[in-house]
């Protein structure tokens, strides 16, 4: 099956923009001027203020409908930039949205759970859990109501929401070809790992041959399984999906994946120096936002990169916007830190 065979819902705005970012580039290194940097704008496809999950959500929305469900599940942070993009999508659609969310009611609905509650989901506090561990309880009370559930994992990433980065790959190759611009990497933000493996995918698909740098973002191992191993296994499960297991390359392997851990500081969620210089250098030269979690991080490593060398002056690299702009307004705090 080629990706096109696989049923999908329309509910983002692509292409997403590929821009330069001049500014940005020659504020880097005290000044001295940077890489050439472009930017996918990911953070502009829709589904109440973008972000990265609405690429997943076409086809993990088209799977449900395909199967006949009436009402999505997922689960995530009390941030999570995937939860309020699914109740989004199930709101577009006309499905149910019932999410699992880490913590408690808070005294303010801030950010994304604002928008969540706007949006119209059913929120299920979950305490300590923040993955969606709750889900397949909520899922088995709705069938008890006459329901048609449908799970949609952790950061909507499984095999099948990875198949919207995959095509994204080749939605970037395009890109990249018609600007003649020939970039040495792409740097993105890695989590929940559907976007890293979904690009390796459609890298193989589609010819991209740019080194895909991944910034871990979350400290914690997830469900028990190193998180590499868990990026490889979700891009082999991909890959089989489209056919393209047995042809170039054979299986993703530890060597086809490149994860730079050493940006995680204070763990999930929690806004450090590398992030709040970030934010504040991309928003005041080039009036463009990242958000505290994602792409404030990855953003921070990548100055770091540049600071250090490693990334040198003469290369051109696209960074990946994933999104995530709604969680700033829940990041007062930290943010302004003096104010
Ligand atoms: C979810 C998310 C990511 C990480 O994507 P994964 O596919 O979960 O690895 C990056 N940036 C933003 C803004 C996100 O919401």
């Amino acid at each position: 099956m080629g990706l096109s065979d696989f049923p999908s819902r329309k509910l983002a705005f692509l292409p997403t923009p590929l821009v330069e970012l001049p500014r940005f580039s020659a504020a880097l290194a005290e000044g001295q001027g940077g890489p050439r940097i472009y930017m996918k704008r990911d953070d502009q496809t829709g589904l109440a203020s973008g972000g990265n999950k609405a690429r997943k959500l076409e086809y993990l929305v088209g799977d449900a409908i395909a199967r006949g469900c009436d009402t999505l599940i997922t689960g995530g942070a009390a941030q999570s930039n995937h939860c309020r993009q699914t109740a989004a999508a199930a709101a577009a659609c006309g499905l149910g949205c019932h999410l699992a969310l880490g913590g408690g009611l808070p005294g303010r609905a801030e950010g994304n759970l604002l928008l969540d509650m706007i949006l119209g989901a059913e929120i299920h506090w979950s305490g300590e859990c923040r993955k969606g561990e709750d889900m397949p309880r909520i899922a088995e009370s709705l069938r008890g109501a006459g329901k048609k559930p449908y799970i949609i994992p952790y950061g909507g990433s499984n095999a099948i929401g990875a198949l919207g980065f995959a095509s994204a790959a080749g939605e970037l190759a395009g890109q990249l070809a018609e600007s003649r611009i020939e970039a040495s990497r792409i740097v993105f933000a890695s989590s929940s790992g559907g976007t890293q493996a979904g690009l390796m995918v459609g890298a193989r698909l589609f010819g991209l041959e740019q080194e895909l740098t991944a910034v871990c973002i979350d400290k914690a191992v997830d469900e028990g399984l190193d998180f590499e191993e868990r990026v490889l296994s979700l891009a082999n499960g991909t890959a089989a999906l489209v056919g393209l297991e047995a042809s170039a390359g054979g299986r993703f392997g530890p060597a086809d994946l490149v994860l730079r851990r050493e940006f995680t500081g204070g763990g999930y969620g929690v806004v450090g120096e590398l992030e709040r210089r970030a934010i504040g250098l991309l928003a005041r030269t080039e009036g463009i936002l990242v958000d505290p979690v994602y792409t404030g991080r990855a953003l921070g490593a990548l100055i770091a990169l540049v600071e250090s060398g490693e990334i040198r002056k003469e290369e051109s690299i696209v960074f990946w916007h994933t999104g995530g702009m709604p969680a700033l307004f829940a990041y007062e705090r930290e943010i302004l830190t003096h104010r």
